[in-house]
């Protein structure tokens, strides 16, 4: 038999999604994906080569539990430059991609019971993985209308003697939203350990980007090569720590993962050093589908009042569509399947607060982007004729 604590994780509702699609598409249906948050584009080809090159080198062995040196190195600089705040290698751990990371992060933070404050909504796995390490997720709304930021007041009401940490996410997944420095600050001064997932970093299109590292010493920073470098598949992440966390989650990574894979990391140096022209084209491309989802979305009558600023999400108050056909987000979603051929993600995957909403991903072809939206447009009309016609929000 299971244990207790496998049969409680819930299922990633985006998978279902995509397994159903797939389905659907071995019967022969067209189907356009906007349901996946993953770079449709391919590792930039100069990273490729050096993986190559380096496991033909023979760079195929077990590294430094906490990382190759030179790798963590290539981090600090790449944090000096970004954001001209020094840390040193000592401080950071490199692992099989930020989810792992996340998990030793929080097996270190957690004692049974200590209560990890995240936003709600939030990126699907964040209570999943605090619950597997023993803490506790306390799910802090934010509103659409404030642009999805914590405030200081709710962050003060979340606080009880058991919270240990807040989890921040900007820009955030599911609602491509940024939050402001005040937020930042306030996260930064509320006396918890602010966790900060910044694997969107790099993927800004408006407005300056900051870490939480500026705010305070004092924090965890999680970041990876997933998002900006489109590598995904390398399964390959980092975290900058408090030193006192450094050598609770090196036991950890030395347990239970070893080490990242060799090859990948060497890779990855070239990724930080020498990528800055084809992370640039791929940032301009996200950049133009989102404006055009943007621009499409609001034709169709919606007011978006955050307008995602930042990763490749824009996620979609359909509550009235929601009333009106009387399906929540989950049965919409799937009926939008079935009936247009389009896959997007139904708010509900992420967290209570995303009922009423779908996420749309536009980390997708310009062409198939155009596509979508006509057909999920075609769909509102078809359901909600009279909706469709005015404004709404
Ligand atoms: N954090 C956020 C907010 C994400 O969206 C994702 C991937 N969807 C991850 C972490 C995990 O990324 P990876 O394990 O590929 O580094």
């Amino acid at each position: 038999m299971p244990s207790r604590k496998s049969i409680d994780v819930p299922p990633f509702i985006v998978m279902e999604v995509l397994e159903r699609a797939q389905e659907l598409e071995r019967q022969g249906r067209d189907i356009v994906h906007l349901e996946v948050g993953e770079p449709d584009f391919d590792t930039p080809e100069r990273v490729c080569e050096k993986a190559c090159a380096a496991m033909r080198g023979g760079d195929t062995h077990y590294t430094h539990s906490m990382g190759k040196i030179e790798l963590r190195e290539a981090i600090c600089a790449w944090h000096e430059r970004q954001y001209g705040r020094k840390v040193t290698p000592d401080r950071i751990i490199v692992s099989s991609g930020t989810s792992p990371i996340l998990l030793l992060i929080f097996m270190a933070l957690c004692d049974p019971g200590d209560e990890v404050i995240i936003s709600d909504p939030h990126y699907a796995c964040y209570p999943n993985i605090i619950s597997f390490a023993g803490g506790v997720p306390v799910r802090v709304a934010v509103r659409e209308e404030e642009g999805y930021a914590f405030t200081p007041d709710a962050i003060d009401r979340a606080i009880t003697p058991r919270t240990k940490a807040i989890l921040i996410n900007s820009p955030s997944n599911p609602t491509g939203t940024v939050m402001p420095d005040e937020s930042l600050r306030a996260v930064a001064q509320c006396g918890l350990t602010a966790v900060s997932d910044e694997i969107y970093h790099g993927l800004i299109y408006e407005g300056p980007m900051r870490s939480m590292l500026e705010f305070t010493d004092e924090c965890v920073v999680v970041n990876g090569f997933s998002k900006l470098f489109a590598m995904t598949g390398w399964r390959l992440g980092y975290a900058i720590v408090p030193r006192e966390l450094a050598r609770p989650m090196q036991k950890m990574q030395q347990n239970f993962l070893i080490s990242a894979p060799a090859f990948a990391q060497s890779a990855a140096i070239i990724a930080l050093n020498e990528c800055g022209s084809e992370t640039r084209a791929m940032r301009e491309e996200y950049d133009r589908r989102r404006r055009l989802v943007i621009r499409r979305v609001r034709e169709m009558g919606f007011a978006l009042p955050a307008p995602p600023t930042g990763a490749f999400y824009v996620f979609l108050n359909v509550k009235d569509i929601c009333r009106r056909t009387g399906k929540n987000c989950y049965d919409l979603a799937f009926d939008i399947l079935e009936k247009q051929g389009v896959a997007v993600t139904p708010g509900i995957d992420f967290g209570p607060g995303g009922e009423g909403y779908i996420r749309l991903s536009y980390a997708t072809k310009y062409e198939c982007l155009e596509e979508g939206l006509d057909r999920l447009e075609r769909y509102f009309i078809k359901e909600c004729p009279d909706l469709m016609q005015g404004e709404r929000n």
